[in-house]
């Protein structure tokens, strides 16, 4: 298939307020730059809460940092009455290249369903935002033996309305709900067989140019340690990491993984 740029994101989560973002920001640039880290190698990309993008696209821009950044979430509106909302267009500004929706934090305390998901990523598309499309099985379902039949589901709502242009250009990501936080990893092979799976799905629905561009990420405990190990697997195009991202030299790490 076609090559496709490795990327690294960080989901901060609810962690680290602004002061915290800056010099989180600055020790994960200094580090990658002391390693002569090539962004065209790997591609780096911190998703910190909303009240911090001000300050990482300040330090970014005014620094001209070699790395990318994103929201948790936004609404499938544009703009009006939604108190407590963020929208596609505001985190345009804010020089947001994407946007996580559906993480399963956010299906499981909002109920999110892929509807409202797919609606969210189309709200991001529109103003110019890669969405990050979350899909994960809970722990029932993987002893079930149901999980790639669940997944793929989430794959066929999340993405419903899209066109094949907008899939190539996606990110995906396939965050076993009991692989996170845990510390327990999903192994390199069981990675592979949700991953791969999405791909073949992306490919029946979309083609092969969307499922060749679509790049599909593997989230749940990912550590300087393990990553190398499920990065080599052929249809895992990066990571989604949680934890390991709050720490600048673990994050660095990761982002590294090759060396
Ligand atoms: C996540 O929430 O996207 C995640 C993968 O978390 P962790 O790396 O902490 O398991």
């Amino acid at each position: 298939g076609a090559p496709r740029t490795p990327l690294m994101a960080g989901n901060w989560k609810m962690n680290l307020d602004h002061l915290q973002a800056a010099s989180t920001v600055q020790k994960l640039a200094w580090t990658l730059q002391d390693a002569k880290h090539d962004p065209t190698s790997v591609e780096v990309v911190v998703v910190p809460p909303f009240t911090d993008l001000r300050t990482v696209q300040t330090l970014v821009d005014g620094d001209s940092l070699a790395l990318r950044y994103g929201a948790q979430d936004l609404s499938p509106h544009d703009s009006g009455a939604h108190t407590g909302d963020v929208s596609g267009a505001m985190l345009a500004r804010l020089g947001c290249s994407y946007v996580v929706v559906g993480h399963s934090e956010r299906r499981e305390a909002y109920d999110e369903t892929d509807d409202v998901v797919a609606a969210k990523a189309a709200a991001a598309l529109r103003h110019g935002i890669t969405p990050v499309v979350c899909v994960g099985e809970g722990l029932d379902v993987r002893q079930a033996g149901r999980h790639v039949e669940h997944v793929l589901a989430q794959v066929d709502g999340s993405l419903a309305g899209l066109d094949a242009a907008a899939v190539a250009g996606l990110v995906v990501a396939y965050e076993p709900v009991w692989a996170i936080g845990t510390g327990e990893v999903a192994t390199p092979a069981d990675a592979q067989e949700v991953c791969g799976a999405i791909r073949a799905r992306v490919r029946e629905t979309f083609g092969d140019e969307a499922a060749d561009g679509v790049r599909v990420l593997y989230g749940g405990s990912v550590k300087p340690g393990n990553v190398a190990a499920v990065m080599a697997e052929a249809d895992v195009d990066g990571a989604l990491v949680g934890g390991a991202s709050l720490d600048p030299a673990d994050f660095a790490a990761i982002v590294r993984y090759q060396h």
